[in-house]
């Protein structure tokens, strides 16, 4: 037995956000909401595995939504909520967890606090859902007149909310016994099999983003969290040696010259890194990927970018914009520069709109006017909690 597993149900539509894109692969504040659902999870301590169910049709969405992150295969969902959940247990039932999570993709402001108070609350109970007591007056309205029949009393009633806590045997029993019921929660099966559920007090702030409304309120709620921005530059020069191509923002570009340096000589995006290691003063380049180690000996600079990414997502920051300035004679810039732009915003889970690739020369004066060299300039800012 290996202990908490979570389940993340991804196979929502956007259909009421009146998207193309299911709302779990929106952009929230920087990254698509399903990966910030994810982390998390995989962030907290308690949680030792998790496993995303999709729908069939987001597999490219997943896998750009997800890039990087420590995950297993997703599991492909059913028709229907109870479906896709019975199907993501049944991709579990190998590891065999004494306990599993299963969590909307859509709620992404879940809290570490929630999470733990559903797996504490697992100690004593074998189904624990968080929610809140209902605070509005709740009335009953009949037929197309919008006319109330009755007021309903609420003093007993609590909205449900994920992720919702179980036993991984008395879960995935439930499900296989109630498999055609099209029960709208899990709670809902385990009550079905006569499981008692406990209910522990949910987070306000952990609501369902359903609509254009739900995702605005998150983006809101999210950028008055992120306070704190910062920003960083950085700066790179390559000579020109020989070959017949180069490296710029992860693109090879054929050219008469090669770059020199330790690394694949990605002069553009070294000076990206050390923008983003900059805005979190987090050193340079030559701290993390020292060119005395023979280990970087042409290594391609997408891992020093990763890198420095990460250390941002690490501390629950997002990066809010990079402006990329490539100085030089020769190459020409600008046949690549839309590649450019969307090679870096996939390596780093962000919006193209939030990269910006410009070229300049020196008009002929210095280094870079004489053709001898390539030299790079970045800006970035990253916004932290
Ligand atoms: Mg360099």
């Amino acid at each position: 037995m290996s202990g908490c597993a979570t389940l993340i149900l991804a196979g929502g539509s956007g259909a009421r956000m009146g998207s193309d894109v299911p709302k779990q692969y929106l952009d929230l504040c920087g990254l698509p909401v399903l990966r910030r659902t994810v982390t998390v999870f995989l962030d907290h301590p308690l949680v030792d595995n998790v496993q995303v169910v999709i729908g069939e049709e987001d597999k490219n969405n997943y896998e750009a939504a997800v890039t990087g992150l420590d995950l297993p295969d997703p599991v492909i969902g059913g028709i229907t909520r109870q479906a896709s959940s019975r199907k993501g247990l049944e991709g579990l039932a190998s590891t065999n967890p004494d306990i599993v999570l299963i969590h909307d993709a859509a709620r992404a402001l879940i809290d570490a606090a929630t999470i733990d108070a559903v797996i504490s609350a697992l100690d004593l109970n074998h189904a624990v859902l968080p929610g809140i007591p209902v605070a509005d007056t709740l009335k009953r309205v009949l037929g197309d007149t919008a006319i109330v029949s009755d007021t309903i009393d609420r003093t007993t009633l609590w909205r449900a909310q994920t992720p919702q806590g179980f036993r991984f045997d008395k879960i995935l029993d439930a499900h296989r016994q109630f498999e055609n019921e099209d029960l709208t929660d899990d709670a809902a099966v385990a009550e079905r099999a006569g499981t008692d559920v406990a209910m522990v007090r949910g987070n306000e702030n952990n609501f369902k983003i359903t609509t254009q409304d739900d995702l605005e309120r998150a983006k809101t709620m999210m950028s008055s969290s992120m306070g704190d921005t910062r920003i960083g530059t950085g700066f790179d020069v390559h000579a020109f040696g020989d070959g017949d191509c180069l490296t710029l923002c992860g693109i090879e570009i054929d050219h008469e010259q090669g770059l020199e340096g330790h690394s694949d000589a990605d002069v553009a995006m070294h000076a990206i890194t050390d923008a983003l290691l900059g805005a979190i003063a987090a050193g340079d380049i030559g701290n993390h990927f020292p060119p005395s180690d023979e280990k970087w000996r042409g290594a391609a600079s997408y891992v020093f970018l990763e890198h420095a990414a990460k250390l941002i997502s690490d501390r629950n920051g997002s990066i809010a914009n990079i402006d990329l300035t490539i100085i030089c004679e020769t190459p020409k810039i600008g046949p690549h520069r839309v590649r450019m732009q969307e090679s870096l915003a996939s390596l780093l889970s962000i919006e193209v709109s939030r990269i910006s690739v410009k070229a300049t020369t020196t008009e002929k004066l210095g280094f870079t006017g004489r053709n001898e060299g390539i030299a790079a300039q970045a800006v970035a800012a990253v916004r932290l909690p």
